[in-house]
């Protein structure tokens, strides 16, 4: 009997295993999760869960049941250390397994600060698991002292929980402003105007000269020079994908696992999918670590692990809650050259239109989910509006789709 492995028990993986089945795969499937955790969600990690208002079993994917009701061999608790290609085993908790096929989702590791500049002193934490999120519960007391070092959508989304929650919130971004990487002025504007309403000490243009303290942390010297006090530290500083084991595998990886638009590896029995890889998009290779991402490639890759043979083409979204904003993103916006502001009709609501030349690229949605969907459909179908209409509040946008 074909016996697939999968190592990686999150989004894609889980995803990916589910998929094998639904698509009439009858052999053997073995699911090999680090974590001791079924896999999990992750975005409530710095939402709802960090808020306290969601259970852990929420956060599940599948009911723990699902992989054995599914013939699906679940290894919790189990690194994956090494695979040798050429005999075609992974080797793990110091057992062999043979594959006929693998799939590596093993995700992405977030960067940390380094031991010299007090990245390793108690009290400073990263937000990635379920286990990082319950260590940090305790510190979020009212009235505490956080630090948080980055200004992209997690340490947004952790200042936005902590000022909830009444803490003192200091952020801290070392480039001249938020969400820099990845959103326009307007964005980043908009969501600074956001946390400064809700008293968030935002620092642009601020790096993190070290942390101090002795064994915990207790301060923090600012590129500037100024010094504060503080009683914990969440790092948000980006991720870096887990390709790891494919590079001693032998495996092409550059910035992740190289795959095409199939999601395969350059070894033909090997497959992969989700933040662990850089995959083919219009000419470019990139990265995509979101939920949309992963579960769709996932599930492209089970429909070619099949025999599908047909490509994956991305179709990015993405969303991030902070305080009672829901921010929706469809498309990506590399390339912009310009950003066209949209008043949506609702109090509050606000999207930003990017546009390279007359091409629409992406929209970023602030509380205005008629401007997400609309946005997105006209990506889907390659249309791009013209911007006069979008910045009109007159235009009707649903009104666009039929044009
Ligand atoms: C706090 C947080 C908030 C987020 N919010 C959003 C959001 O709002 N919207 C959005 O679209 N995306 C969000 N994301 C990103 C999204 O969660 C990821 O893109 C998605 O989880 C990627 O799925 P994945 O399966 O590739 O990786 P993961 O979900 O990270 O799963 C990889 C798994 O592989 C395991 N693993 C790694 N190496 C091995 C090994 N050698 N052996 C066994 N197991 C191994 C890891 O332990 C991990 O459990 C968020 C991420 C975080 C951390």
């Amino acid at each position: 009997m074909s016996h697939i492995v999968v190592i990686g028990g999150g989004q894609a993986g889980a995803s990916l295993v589910a998929k094998l089945r639904s698509d009439g795969f009858d052999g053997e499937i073995t699911l090999i999760c680090e974590e001791p955790v079924p896999p999990y969600q992750r975005p409530p990690l710095s939402k709802a869960y960090l808020l306290g208002e969601m259970e852990e079993e929420r956060l599940y994917l599948r009911p723990a049941s699902f992989y054995d009701d599914h013939g699906i061999s679940l290894k919790l608790g189990l690194r994956a250390e090494a695979i040798d290609r050429a005999a075609g085993t992974v080797t793990a908790g110091g057992k062999t397994l043979s594959y006929d096929q693998l799939a590596l989702v093993t995700g992405s590791v977030p960067r940390r600060l380094p031991a010299v500049i007090g990245g390793a002193l108690a009290g400073v934490y990263t937000v990635r698991t379920l286990a990082d999120v319950d260590a940090m519960a305790q510190e979020f007391a009212e009235g505490r002292r956080v630090l948080i070092v980055g200004g992209g959508y997690i340490g947004l989304e952790a200042a936005a929980v902590a000022a909830k929650k009444g803490l003192r919130v200091t952020l801290v971004e070392m480039a001249d402003r938020i969400l820099k990487r990845v959103a326009a002025p307007e964005t980043s504007d908009w969501f600074r105007a956001l946390h400064k309403g809700h008293g968030v000490d935002l620092r642009e243009g601020t790096g993190l000269e070290r942390l101090l303290g002795e064994d915990r942390v207790a301060g923090a010297r600012l590129g500037d020079g100024t010094e504060i006090g503080v009683d914990f530290v969440i790092v948000g500083v980006g991720i870096s994908p887990a390709a790891g084991l494919a590079e001693a595998a032998g495996l092409d990886c550059e910035d992740g696992v190289l795959v095409d638009d199939r999601g395969r590896t350059s070894d033909p029995a090997i497959w992969a999918a989700g933040d662990c890889t850089r995959l083919p998009y219009r000419g470019e290779r990139i990265r995509l670590e979101s939920v949309q991402n992963a579960i769709d490639q996932a599930e492209a890759v089970a429909r070619n692990m099949l025999g599908a043979d047909a490509p994956y083409e991305p179709q990015p979204w993405f969303w991030s809650d902070q305080y009672d904003v829901h921010l929706q993103i469809a498309g990506l916006n590399t390339g912009y050259d310009r950003v066209v502001v949209r008043a949506g009709e609702k109090e509050g609501a606000r999207s930003h239109w990017y546009y390279a030349g007359d091409r629409l690229l992406a929209v970023d949605a602030m509380n205005d989910a008629r401007a997400y969907m609309v946005g997105k459909r006209l990506l889907e179908a390659g249309r791009s509006p013209g911007a006069a209409a979008i910045a009109d509040p007159a235009t009707d946008l649903k009104a666009l789709l039929r044009a």
